[in-house]
C-alpha cells in the first residue's frame, strides 16, 4: 500500500555522484576499445608451414619471394613474399592473408644452417626468379613469444582487474557508479533546497503520533530548549503500524518540515548479493549523516535488516543480514558518538525485530500508528477528497462510517476509485453512489455479472445468503447487516455485507453469535434442500479458526482453562513443537468441535423457527439480486437491540461468500 515510497524529487547530492562516476568511465572505455580493437584490427596471421621443395619449385621459380630470413636458434626459415603476389596462394588467403599483409608468410624447417645455405646458393645460380632474393639472419628472441610468459601475463592482468573491483567494492565511498559502488549507501538526501512538498497538514488524524514526530523535528530545530534542562535529544524513534497507515507519509512530512538534512532509504537497500556490502553501506550512511549532523536518517521497512538474530549459528544464509544488523547496532549506540543524528525506522512487524535494536538508547521511542478510527478516517477522507470534484451528497462523515477497518491507503484508494467510476459513467462530479461502488469493489472485488450460474445454483446461493442474513438479524451480538447480494463478485458467488461495530474488545457471546451467523448459510442449505455443498468451505474455515482462537488463544473454554498458547513475539521455541501435551491437543480439538457443533445447532434452531421469513428473504433476493437492511426489517421486523455508539477501530466489513 505504500505506493509513494520513492520520493519523486531528485537527490541533492546527485551532482556529486555524477562527477565521481566520470572518473572511472575510462575503465569502460578501455574494455570497449580492446574488444573493438580485437574485432577490427586482428593480430597478424601466423605463417603457413611449407617445405624447401615447395619454396624452390613454386615461389622462387615464379619470382614471388622477396626475402628469406633464417632463425638459426630454431632452424627455421621465414619466407617473405612480394606485395601483390600473396593472394595467388590459396593456403595464405585461407589463413587470413591479404595482398598487402606483411610477412613472414611461409615458414619451413631447415635440416641445418649449412645445408640450407647451400640449397639457396644453388637455387640462386640456377633459378632466374631467385637471383634478387635478400637473405638475412634473425637471432633476436621475443620473450612475448614464450607460451609461459604469455600465460603469466594473462593471469596478472586478470588478478589485477579483480583486485581493482574488490577494492572499489570495499572502499564503499570510492565514488564510482554501477557495480563499483556496491558498498556505498543508497540513501537519498533531501535538504532545504529539495522540493519536498509534503507537510504535516497532509497527514490527517494520527494526532498523538504526529505530536511525537513534530517534537523530534523541533528537537533538531532548537535543541537548546530541551538540553538546557539537562535532557538529551532522543537517538531514534520507531514508527510501527499496519500497512498503509501513513508511516512513510509521516516521514515524508518530516522531510518537508525539518530544516535539517533528511536521509531516506529502505531496509532492503542494504541487501545485496555480495557479502559484506550491507555492513559497508550502514557505515557509509552514518559517515555521511555525521558529516551533515544535525540531521534525520529514515529507514523504511527496517525489518528487512532488523529481524531478530538467529539462535542457531549454523544458519549460514543469515550471516550477511546479521552482520548488517550488528553494524547498525554499533553505529546507533556504539563507542563513537553520533550526536545530532536521529534515526527514524518504520515497520509493520515490530514483533520480529531484534530486542537489541528496540532497547532505549537506540530507538528510544516507539510510535504506534494504528488503523484510523472513525474520526481519523473522516479527516483522511477530507484530505483525499480535496482534489476531487464532488456532488453535494458526498459527506466525509458518512464515508468514514462505511469504511471500518480501512487504512489511510485504502481510503486514498477508495477516493481515487470513486473518481474513476464517475469518469467511466461520463459524470460531471463524483457522487455518493460512486463512493459506495468503490468501497464494494475494494472489499469484495469486481462484479462478475457475466458468470454463468444455473437456475438451481442461483436458488441455492440465495437461500444460503438469506440464511446468513436471517440468523445474524435475529442474534443480539452479530454485526449489523448492510446488504445481501447474489451478484458474483471476485471469487464469491454471493455475499452478506456487515458493518462491523468498532470495538476494542470482543466478548465470548459476541464471538459465539458471529460464529452462529457464519454457519447460518450451511444450516439453511441443509434445512431447505436436505443437502450441503462445497460452497460452505469458506464459512467453515472461518468458524473453525474462530473456535480454535477461542479455545487456544483467548482461554474461553472451561475444559482447557484460562491458557493462551499464542506467542505474540513470534520468537518462541514453539515453532516446531506444540507447547502442550497430546492430551491437551485432543481436548482442544474436542472443545473446538463442540463449539462449532453448538453454533450450527443454534443456527438451525433459529432458521427452523423462522422458516417462512427465511423463505421470503431468499425469494426477494432471487427477484432483486441485492437487498438491503430495510428489506429485512420489513420481513423480520425491527431488531430490538439498539445499535451501540461508534467507538474505536474494528474489523474490516465481512462478507460471507458461498
Ligand atoms: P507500509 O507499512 O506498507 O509501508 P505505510 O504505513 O508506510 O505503509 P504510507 O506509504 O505512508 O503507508 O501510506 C500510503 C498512502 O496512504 C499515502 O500515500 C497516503 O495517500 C495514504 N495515507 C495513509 N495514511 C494517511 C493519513 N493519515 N492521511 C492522509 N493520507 C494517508
Amino acid at each position: 500500500m505504500a505506493d509513494n515510497k520513492n520520493f519523486n524529487f531528485p537527490p541533492v547530492n546527485g551532482g556529486k555522484n555524477r562527477g565521481s562516476r566520470n572518473n572511472s568511465y575510462w575503465i569502460y572505455i578501455l574494455i570497449a576499445a580492446t574488444i573493438i580493437g580485437i574485432n577490427f584490427f586482428p593480430f597478424a596471421p601466423k605463417p603457413v608451414q611449407t617445405t624447401w621443395e615447395t619454396v624452390k619449385n613454386t615461389m622462387l621459380t615464379r619470382g614471388d619471394v622477396e626475402k628469406l630470413i633464417l632463425t638459426r636458434d630454431e632452424d627455421k626459415m621465414n619466407v617473405y613474399l612480394r606485395e601483390g603476389t600473396i593472394e595467388n596462394y590459396p593456403a595464405l588467403t585461407a589463413n587470413g592473408f591479404k595482398n598487402n599483409t606483411g610477412g613472414p608468410h611461409y615458414t619451413y624447417k631447415v635440416p641445418s644452417v649449412d645445408i640450407s645455405e647451400a640449397n639457396i646458393d644453388e637455387a640462386q645460380k640456377t633459378i632466374e626468379g631467385a637471383k634478387d632474393v635478400t637473405r638475412d639472419y634473425d637471432d633476436s628472441k621475443s620473450w612475448l613469444d614464450n607460451g609461459l610468459v604469455q600465460l603469466l601475463l594473462m593471469t596478472a592482468i586478470f588478478i589485477g582487474f579483480w583486485i581493482f573491483i574488490m577494492r572499489r567494492m570495499n572502499r564503499g565511498a570510492g565514488g564510482a557508479g554501477g557495480v563499483f559502488s556496491v558498498g556505498k549507501s543508497k540513501a537519498k538526501l533531501f535538504d532545504r533546497e529539495s522540493n519536498v512538498k509534503t507537510t504535516f497538514k497532509d497527514v490527517a488524524g494520527l494526532a498523538e503520533a504526529k505530536q511525537e514526530v513534530e517534537e523530534i523535528v523541533s528537537f533538531l530545530k532548537s535543541p537548546d530548549k530541551y538540553t538546557k534542562l539537562g535532557g538529551k535529544i532522543p537517538k531514534g524513534a520507531l514508527l510501527v503500524g499496519p500497512p498503509g497507515t501513513g508511516k512513510t507519509l509521516m516521514a515524508k512530512a518530516m522531510a518537508g518540515e525539518a530544516n535539517v538534512p533528511f536521509f531516506s532509504m529502505s531496509g532492503s537497500d542494504f541487501v545485496e548479493m555480495f557479502v559484506g556490502v550491507g555492513a559497508s553501506r550502514v557505515r557509509d550512511l552514518f559517515k555521511q549523516a555525521k558529516e551533515k549532523a544535525p540531521c534525520i536518517v529514515f529507514i523504511d521497512e527496517i525489518d528487512a535488516i532488523g529481524r531478530a538474530r538467529g539462535k542457531s549459528p549454523n544458519m549460514g544464509a543469515n550471516d550477511e543480514r546479521e552482520n548488517t544488523l550488528n553494524q547498525l547496532l554499533t553505529e546507533m549506540d556504539g563507542f563513537e558518538t553520533n550526536s545530532g543524528v536521529i534515526i527514524i525506522g518504520a515497520t509493520n512487524r515490530a514483533d520480529i525485530l531484534d530486542n537489541a535494536l528496540l532497547r532505549a538508547g537506540r530507538f528510544d521511542r516507539q510510535i504506534y500508528i494504528d488503523l484510523p478510527e472513525l474520526k481519523d478516517r473522516e479527516e483522511i477522507f477530507k484530505v483525499h477528497l480535496r482534489p476531487l470534484k464532488l456532488d453535494t451528497d458526498v459527506e466525509p462523515a458518512f464515508l468514514a462510517k462505511q469504511t471500518p477497518g480501512f487504512s489511510g491507503a485504502d481510503i486514498a484508494n477508495v477516493s481515487n476509485e470513486a473518481a474513476l467510476i464517475a469518469a467511466r459513467k461520463d459524470k460531471e462530479c463524483v457522487s455518493r453512489q460512486d463512493f459506495l461502488d468503490a468501497i464494494d469493489r475494494i472489499v469484495g472485488g469486481l462484479e462478475n455479472r457475466s458468470k454463468v450460474i444455473k437456475v438451481n445454483e442461483k436458488k441455492a446461493i440465495a437461500y444460503h445468503e438469506a440464511g446468513h442474513a436471517t440468523v445474524s438479524w435475529l442474534l443480539e451480538h452479530a454485526h449489523p447487516l448492510l446488504k445481501v447480494t447474489i451478484v458474483p463478485r471476485g471469487k464469491a458467488l454471493g455475499a452478506a455485507w456487515y458493518l462491523p461495530r468498532e470495538r476494542q474488545i470482543t466478548t465470548r457471546e459476541q464471538l459465539l453469535d458471529e460464529m452462529c451467523s457464519v454457519l447460518g448459510g450451511r444450516a439453511a442449505e441443509e434445512l431447505v434442500f436436505g443437502q450441503v455443498s462445497t460452497g460452505d468451505q469458506n464459512d467453515l474455515e472461518k468458524a473453525t479458526k474462530q473456535a480454535y482462537a477461542m479455545v487456544s488463544i483467548f482461554g474461553m473454554s472451561e475444559k482447557v482453562g484460562m491458557l493462551s498458547y499464542y506467542d505474540s513475539t513470534g520468537q518462541s521455541d514453539f515453532s516446531f513443537t506444540k507447547p502442550y501435551s497430546e492430551k491437551t491437543a485432543e481436548l482442544i480439538d474436542a472443545e473446538v468441535k463442540a463449539l462449532v457443533t453448538d453454533a450450527y445447532a443454534r443456527a438451525k434452531g433459529i432458521l427452523g423457527e423462522h422458516m417462512e421469513e427465511h423463505r421470503q428473504v431468499a425469494e426477494l433476493l432471487i427477484e432483486r439480486e441485492v437487498i438491503f437492511s430495510d428489506d429485512l426489517e420489513n420481513i423480520l421486523g425491527k431488531r430490538p437491540w439498539a445499535e451501540e455508539e461508534e467507538g474505536a477501530t474494528g474489523d474490516a466489513p465481512q462478507d460471507e461468500d458461498l
